[in-house]
């Protein structure tokens, strides 16, 4: 896995250096509006801890962080107003996935019916 870079834009965000539209924060966790949106709702949550990916979190967080990040993500989504209708929860790790910003993020995207799961 690729080291962790403290300079990477959602460590800055976090860090208040880049600005961001904040939609809710917990203890351990962040959640802001994507910049550019792929859906009527999309809202990025990131840990506040130095996390490269999913494949790092989830190895390495705590349980409370995990716990935190999880319930914050839920939290999100229903004051969103998307639970009734439905969203999807995306997150990209490493090349493959197309993974763009090496700080651990989940997408939250819904307000209109989303299409196919994958697609070229
Ligand atoms: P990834 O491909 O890593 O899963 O997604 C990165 C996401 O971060 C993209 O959806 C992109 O639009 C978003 N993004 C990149 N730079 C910024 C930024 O400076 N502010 C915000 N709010 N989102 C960003």
């Amino acid at each position: 896995m690729i080291p962790y870079d403290p300079n990477n834009i959602f460590a800055k965000i976090l860090t208040k250096d880049i600005p961001c539209n904040k939609i809710a924060e917990s203890d351990h966790a962040l959640a802001f509006t994507d910049i550019s949106p792929q859906a009527p709702t999309h809202i990025l949550v990131i840990p506040k801890g130095a996390y490269v990916s999913f494949a790092d979190f989830s190895a390495q967080a705590s349980q409370t962080e995990i716990v935190d990040f999880i319930r914050l993500v839920g939290q999100v989504a229903k004051a969103a107003g998307i639970e009734g209708d439905g969203y999807r929860l995306i997150t990209n790790h490493g090349a493959h996935a197309h993974q763009e910003v090496a700080h651990f993020h989940v997408h939250l995207c819904g307000g209109r019916a989303l299409g196919p799961l994958l697609s070229d």
